[in-house]
């Protein structure tokens, strides 16, 4: 333990910076608050472009080592990374839930787990490449995936490590070096990852992490020339400034970015499931990307739909994130609390109907809310909420439907309530979305391509995608033995 260690939940942490296979602190600090209870966990190394250059260095002056290591030896370093998570599973949840204050169920069961199996998949991934020549008149065609370079990868928080891993395991895989910027509001379980990272063999170097305020320290990251790859995931309007500063050096770059993603019920569909599927809407409270926050029900079967709605979502348990019976915790922080509710204060100055919920909570809490009564180009359906409040509109045709659907500069995902097949096949291919879920929400495969569409994203992540992309594809072309004129 250090004067630069916190504990959480009796697990330490680090607060500085992981570059260069050491730890580094910053001249200040910034305040790390647990949203579950407001509580300051601790100072977090407050980066600035000092840091984000450092990093960088470390990143370049490993990658050769890194690139040139046996693909095997990669993926067994990755096996061994997902080994680490495995074994640090308990630690990672419950620092993550108190952190950000997602439930702790879902993260020992769900999202732990995955993390671990991204560094697996992309190690996997990495073995079966490069089997796939092909012949052009006699001339064989090799395409190999050559690491791109130090990559920066800057992540969110309302699913930290999940989605920092989604980047850093591919990344990894690829040969890349990486500099990873978590977010402010929950920096710590990347800090356990370098930990994770260093006690699995992976070179110093190789992995960087660096914390601070995106504006103070994310310019120095994106803009940075040694720079090959930028992967973000957060909102458009930090996606504007990526791309603007990542545009001096065309860094290519991945975005994957908000939503306001429609769940069409049709009446058709079995009811229950419908309900079930739109009650789903408020997992994380709101505080999903591919929440489908825009219901769009069909006239007939509105009413209906509302009661067993209101019934069932009204029986949510809202409250702490560390108890197994939660079902909603807390928002994320005291600013972005701010934000959800002047978008509901805002909406029913605007003429919404409040039919549920519709303010805030003790402490770091929202109510789930549901609005009705709301027009198609008002804020509250056009604008991304983050948060636990969802709209209802209804539709009296298919094509109604999909407009209203398609009705926005989002483009992530789509659910769909139907019981008819040929109908759910119709709507699909009209609808604009990264994501099509039929009669089911959030299933997800990491051979999948995942990104969206419009203001949703620039790119797509999962598989070939994710790996295509921290790679310099070359294709090499071999002419027969004996040849001596042209192709
Ligand atoms: P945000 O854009 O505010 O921040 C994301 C990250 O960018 C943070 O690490 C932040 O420090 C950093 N950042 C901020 N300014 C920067 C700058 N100028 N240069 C470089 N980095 C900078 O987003 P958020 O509030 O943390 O996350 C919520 C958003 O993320 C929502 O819009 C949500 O839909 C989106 N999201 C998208 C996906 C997806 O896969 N499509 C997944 C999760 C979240």
């Amino acid at each position: 333990m250090t004067e630069h260690t916190l504990t959480v939940a009796g697990v330490a942490v680090d607060t500085r910076h992981w570059i260069g296979g050491e730890r580094v602190a910053s001249a200040t600090t910034f305040p790390d608050v647990s949203p579950v209870d407001g509580a300051t966990l601790g100072g977090i190394a407050r980066g600035t472009a000092a840091e984000a250059h450092a990093a960088v260095a470390a990143a370049k002056a490993a990658f050769p080592g890194w690139a040139a290591t046996p693909r095997a030896r990669r993926a067994r370093i990755l096996h061994a990374i997902a080994d680490g998570v495995e074994k640090r599973l308990e630690d990672l949840a419950i620092v993550e839930t108190c952190d950000n204050g997602a439930l702790l169920r879902s993260h020992r069961r769900g999202v732990m787990p995955r993390v671990a199996h991204n560094f697996r998949f992309f190690a996997d991934w990495l073995l079966t490449l490069g089997h796939d020549d092909f012949d052009t008149r006699g001339h064989i065609n090799h395409v190999s995936w050559d690491p791109a370079g130090p990559c920066v990868l800057i992540t969110p928080w309302n699913a930290p490590l999940m989605l920092a891993t989604w980047k850093v395991a591919p990344a990894l895989a690829a040969g890349d070096t990486v500099v990873l910027k978590p977010a402010e509001w929950s920096p710590l379980t990347a800090s356990l990852l370098a930990d994770i990272a260093a006690e699995a063999g992976l070179p110093a170097g190789v992995l960087n992490v660096v914390q601070g305020y995106g504006s103070e320290i994310g310019d120095a990251l994106t803009s940075h020339p040694d720079v090959r790859r930028i992967s973000f995931t957060g909102s458009v309007p930090t996606a504007r400034r990526i791309a603007a500063s990542a545009a001096a050096n065309l860094t290519p770059l991945s975005l994957e970015l908000g939503g306001k993603s429609p769940l069409l019920v049709f009446a058709d569909a079995d009811l229950d499931l419908a309900v079930d599927l739109a009650v789903e809407q408020y997992d994380n409270a709101g505080q999903v990307c591919l929440a489908a926050t825009r219901i769009l029900v069909e006239e007939t079967a509105a009413e209906e739909f509302t009661r067993r709605f209101t019934e069932k979502a009204s029986a949510l348990r809202q409250g702490d994130p560390r108890d197994e019976s939660t079902d909603i915790g807390p928002n994320i922080h005291e600013r972005q609390l701010e934000k959800i509710d002047g978008f509901v204060r805002r909406a029913v100055a605007a003429g919404a109907r409040v039919v549920l919920g519709g303010h805030r909570g003790d402490g770091h809490y929202y109510a789930p809310t549901l609005l009705t009564d709301v027009a198609q180009d008002s804020e509250i359906v056009q604008e991304e909420v983050f948060g636990p409040v969802l709209t209802l509109q209804t539709f009296s045709t298919e094509d109604e439907a999909v407009r209203l659907a398609n009705d926005t500069r989002f483009g992530l995902a789509a659910t769909l309530a139907t019981g008819d097949a040929e109908r759910a096949a119709r709507v699909t291919e009209r609808l604009v979305a990264g994501t099509v879920w039929v009669n089911c929400f959030f299933v997800r495969d990491l051979r999948a391509p995942f990104g969206g569409s419009r203001h949703s994203g620039v790119g797509r992540e999962g598989g070939t995608w994710s790996f295509d992309f921290y790679c310099d594809l070359k294709n090499t072309v071999t002419a027969p033995k004996g040849f001596n004129g042209h192709g």
